[in-house]
């Protein structure tokens, strides 16, 4: 399956941008996801914690619906964004890893009534040794004692409409999750006053994954920000490149692999060679390859999730 493959070509020759979402268990990654998609996999999940990584394509014409309101005339040039969750679990560091090294920008989800967890650490620590830009959602802004809710709004339109008790509480646990970053060592702003938004300094967008305030302007800044600093990075190539996440057996297709295509084209019948799992005498310094070729290319649909059947 390659949730990328309808990931064409865009009319400025860009492909679609990865994003990883990160961060602590419980802090509303898998929530998150559905609210963009409007489903629901996370009420689906054995204890609500993710146990593989999914992907999930948002077309740009999807992002660009939910983004009017932002009445952002930037133009995409996307022609999507291809977004993986990683599981929450702290015994999966190794899939977060291999998530995170996918990306080419991640969002790291920070619980605004807990801040900074230890996974929200270690993932920052991946984030900072790969060198990826990541944008930081605030979540669960719905929690703040008495929210008023504004479904799907923009963020500072929602701001505007709650009482100065809970933008108080709001600025108060906000320059608390600012100095914890600190601590670490990142410089992060509200993505707003972020005028800069340089490698220097991150920016925080407030979000509700329950309502949904804040979830346009986190994807109009996703994409344009990769649109406008990663060019040369999303340049579209005939060169295929391509990362195995598993190895399944599905009914009905026998051995499938689940592969995210960051750049290029495959076609059924294309040759392909991939690392086995079985150590190899004649090949002492590794496992042996596996020579086969594509019998079937299966996509997920826009929308939905990998995980999902369709
Ligand atoms: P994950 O472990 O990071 O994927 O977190 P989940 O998406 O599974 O969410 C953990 C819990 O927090 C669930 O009970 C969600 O319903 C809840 N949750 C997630 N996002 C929000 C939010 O924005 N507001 C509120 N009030 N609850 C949320």
């Amino acid at each position: 399956e390659k949730p990328g493959a309808s990931q064409s070509e865009s009319e400025d020759n860009l492909r679609s941008p990865i994003c990883c979402i990160m961060g602590h268990v419980d802090t509303g990654k898998t929530k998150l996801l559905d609210c963009i998609r409007g489903t629901n996999v996370q009420e689906g999940e054995a204890g609500g914690i993710t146990q593989q990584i999914g992907a999930t394509y948002f077309p740009a014409d999807n992002i660009r619906e939910r983004t009017k309101e932002l009445k952002a005339d930037a133009k995409l040039k996307v022609p999507g964004l291809l977004v993986i969750d990683t599981p929450g679990h702290e015994s999966f560091t190794n899939l977060r890893s291999r998530g995170s090294g996918l990306c080419d920008i991640a969002i790291l989800v920070v619980d605004i009534m807990h801040g900074l967890e230890p996974q929200t650490i270690e993932s920052l620590n991946l984030l900072k040794m790969r060198n990826t830009e990541f944008i930081v959602a605030l979540n669960k802004v719905d929690r703040l004692y008495g929210w008023k809710v504004c479904r799907n709004a923009p963020i500072v339109k929602a701001m505007k409409q709650q009482s100065k008790d809970v933008q108080f509480e709001f600025n108060t646990r906000l320059t608390q999750v600012i100095t914890q970053f600190k601590e670490q060592g990142i410089n992060t702003e509200l993505y707003y006053k972020n005028k800069e938004m340089g490698k220097d300094t991150f920016s925080i967008v407030p979000t509700s994954a329950i309502s949904g305030e804040g979830i346009p302007d986190l994807l109009l800044l996703l994409v344009q920000w990769t649109q406008k600093t990663m060019v040369g990075r999303l340049r579209y190539s005939n060169e295929v490149q391509c990362t195995v996440l598993e190895v399944k057996v599905v009914e009905g297709h026998g051995t499938t692999i689940d592969v995210v295509l960051v750049n290029g084209v495959l076609h059924e019948g294309d040759q392909i060679v991939v690392c086995g799992m079985q150590a190899s005498f004649y090949y002492s310094y590794g496992a042996e390859p596996i020579v086969t070729s594509i019998r079937a290319l299966l996509t997920p649909h826009p929308m939905k999730e990998l995980r999902i059947k369709v």
